[in-house]
């Protein structure tokens, strides 16, 4: 056993040092990026925040609306390939540039993303999701998508450590996905005792990719726009998120109506709830690692989105950065104990 004695530190440790800024206002701020990528030949430039691949949030609605911010969503693997074919048809390129194909490791995931792949030439992007990114028939999977797609922008995830995106990235992956635990409907760190603070993760993991020309997606643990704004400031070239983005009419959760109120579902993809829609049981040697949740309908996504974006753009403009890629460079986090003032947050209206 051995005890790794620094403090590793999560977005609620953390706040942004404000730098002079010569900027007059938000709007002068610019949220796209354009990347460039290790093994893909594509580029590829919008706003690097993603819908989550669960399969809640990332859904063919979500994808319509979000592509009209240039935001990618990550489409869940669930949608059968008659489903997929109809969404291609219906869809501009612009939709299609802004959608990442997820799958797992089974040979079914395997057969059907090269069926998908040959309706349109606009998809990019593959994202090989599992929820625990360190085992070997991971890697040897990743290989073969590899060698099927040398073309594609390949994400694969998830995992935490320097030495893992590095073992990722030379396996094929251009872009590797972290984050184990700081989900809002995760439970695994309860579970299994097993995780990693995310704001350390970023740091760490953004730090072993760059070296590699390699690029992160944070997955997990933003409930603020200000924590988007830390994890850029941490290293990470995308943001991906599940619970920000819940709760819209663009997501697939059960609306329920109590008291004239609606709320939706939502629930972790490791929770009973969807082990029991996908395996129609929950397997003898599987506990569940996700929490379900009823939150309040906010209606359609774009208000939330703006919300964000507005935020993101006030940090930049804090530490003076013009484009969003300069916010690493001018960021500095101050370790703190304290972040909202929280004494009237029972009276809004
Ligand atoms: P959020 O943005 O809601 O904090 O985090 C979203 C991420 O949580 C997802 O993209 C996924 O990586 C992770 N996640 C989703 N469902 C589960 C689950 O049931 N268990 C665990 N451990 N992680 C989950």
């Amino acid at each position: 056993m051995r005890i790794e004695e620094d403090m590793k530190l999560g977005f609620k440790d953390v706040l942004i040092r404000p730098k002079r800024s010569t900027l007059k206002s938000r709007s002068e701020v610019d949220l796209i990026r354009s990347f460039i990528f290790k093994y893909s030949n594509y580029s590829w430039s919008g706003i690097p925040i993603i819908a989550s691949n669960m399969d809640t949030i990332g859904t063919f609605k979500m994808a319509i609306s979000l592509s009209k911010f240039r935001i990618l969503t990550a489409i869940h693997k669930y949608y059968s390939f008659n489903e997929w074919k109809n969404f291609i048809n219906q869809s501009s390129k612009e939709t299609l540039e802004h959608v990442i194909v997820s799958i797992g490791t089974s040979d079914v995931d395997f057969f059907k993303v090269q069926k998908i792949f040959s309706l349109s030439s606009a998809l990019k992007y593959i994202c090989i999701d599992v929820a625990n990114g360190y085992s070997e028939h991971f890697v040897d999977f990743l290989k073969k998508i590899r060698n099927i797609f040398p073309d594609k922008i390949i994400c694969a995830g998830n995992v935490v450590t320097g030495e893992m995106v590095e073992e990722l990235i030379l396996s094929g992956a251009d872009i590797v996905k972290v984050g184990i635990g700081p989900g809002s409907v995760c439970t695994t760190r309860v579970k299994t005792g097993v995780g990693y603070p995310q704001l350390s993760a970023i740091i760490e993991c953004s730090d072993a990719a760059h070296g590699l020309n390699g690029q992160i997606i944070s997955d997990g643990g933003c409930v603020v726009s200000g924590d988007i704004a830390k994890a850029f400031g941490g290293g990470s070239d995308f943001v991906m998120l599940g619970g920000m983005l819940a709760g819209h009419y663009e997501c697939s959760g059960k609306i329920i109506e109590e008291d004239s109120k609606k709320f939706m579902l939502f629930y972790g993809m490791s929770s009973d709830s969807a082990m029991k829609i996908y395996s129609g049981e929950i397997r003898g040697y599987r506990a569940s690692e996700g929490k379900r949740v009823k939150l309040p309908f906010r209606g359609n996504v774009d208000a939330t989105v703006r919300d964000i974006l507005g935020g993101i753009r006030s940090s930049c403009t804090y530490v003076g950065a013009q484009k969003l890629k300069e916010l690493t460079k001018r960021t500095t986090f101050i370790k703190v104990n304290e972040q909202e003032n929280c004494i009237f947050n029972n009276f809004t209206y």
